[in-house]
């Protein structure tokens, strides 16, 4: 079997980011995970260092380089298992081999739950969005649509309002469960939730309009899909480690209830940000650090 110090899960901002530490300190690093979603021609604009637009496949595409750089190995494979061994090293099972490691890092990311839009594949990042604080500024005064039924969807309209008045919350036929406050915060910005279902999206280089169940069309530029998110991490369950809902539970080192285990980026929930990433997986690979440089100091790796 071989074995590694570090063994991280994901190869996204927050992955790549732990293993530009890790390599960089000198640890044996691998990296499993395939591209992340960023990884294609979405424009990231609100990036530190990059004044002009870089796309999320580029930017993905530096950090890897940098990480090969310092000797992090990155392998495109699915985790299906890691397992503590008596010895307190972990044993990660994946699609294609066996890895003994001494420290773990889970950088999995979140799935987002998708509102069964026939086309909606065709139209992410032609209108189709996932994130305001993302996105929100390329629909500066026109006309979007949020879709979700719960506090989500609230919050995201609510920020909307910061970039275009013409918001319009669609509940995909489910009753609002965003009661109180929020409904009179929505109110109070002229924000109305329609309990109907789209179905289908059309124009022809973009999102141009939105079609329902019953037929009916509605102008719209921008879909900001606001239903929630789901777990990449379940596979780590067994483990015993902490979770809140679907995100797993770190301090403030990024250390998991588990010793040796810690965690970074989108799988914490919270800002789900590149920048927040990137932070969060320096500060989990600082921490895997240490505790191999204390626990495995020893360790032979191949
Ligand atoms: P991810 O980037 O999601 O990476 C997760 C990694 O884990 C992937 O490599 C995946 O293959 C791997 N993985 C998952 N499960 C397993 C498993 N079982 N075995 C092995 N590997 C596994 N943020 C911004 O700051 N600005 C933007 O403009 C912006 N635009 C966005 C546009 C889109 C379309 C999307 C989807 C997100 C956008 N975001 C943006 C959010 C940003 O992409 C995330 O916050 C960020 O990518 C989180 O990084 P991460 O490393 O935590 O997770």
């Amino acid at each position: 079997m071989e074995t590694k110090q570090i063994t991280i899960i994901g190869a996204g901002p927050a992955g790549l980011s732990a293993a530009i530490y890790a390599a960089r300190a000198g640890l044996s690093t691998l990296v499993l995970g395939c591209q992340p979603k960023i990884a294609g021609d979405y424009e990231i604009d609100n990036y530190f260092g990059f004044p002009e637009t870089i796309s999320g496949k580029e930017l993905i595409e530096r950090g890897r380089a940098q990480a090969e750089r310092f000797g992090a190995e990155i392998r495109c494979d699915r985790v299906l298992s890691i397992h503590m061994d008596e010895d307190m090293r972990f044993t990660v099972k994946t699609k294609d081999t066996e890895i003994k490691t001494c420290a773990v890092i889970l950088a999995t990311g979140v799935s987002r739950v998708k509102p069964g839009i026939d086309n909606l594949g065709d139209y992410e990042g032609k209108g189709v969005s996932y994130c305001v604080s993302c996105d929100g500024f390329f629909f500066r005064g026109k006309k979007v649509v949020v879709i979700g039924e719960a506090f989500f969807a609230a919050n995201q309209a609510l920020e909307l309002t910061n970039y275009t008045p013409d918001i319009t919350i669609i509940t995909q036929g489910k009753a609002p469960t965003m009661n109180g406050d929020y409904r009179t915060m929505l109110d109070e910005a002229s924000i109305p939730v329609l309990e109907k279902k789209v179905t289908r999206l059309e124009g022809e280089n973009g999102l141009e309009r939105i079609v329902f169940e019953d037929g009916e069309t509605m102008d719209a530029d921008g879909l900001f899909v606001a239903i929630g998110e789901a777990s990449s991490s379940d596979f780590a369950y067994t483990l015993g480690i902490e979770r809140k809902g679907v995100f797993l539970v770190a301090d403030d080192k990024k250390a998991t209830n588990i010793p040796g285990v810690f965690a970074a980026g989108d799988c914490l929930g919270g800002f789900l940000q590149i920048s927040v990433a990137v932070g969060e997986g320096a500060v989990a690979a600082k921490s895997a650090i240490g505790y191999v440089k204390k626990e495995c100091a020893d360790m032979e790796t191949t």
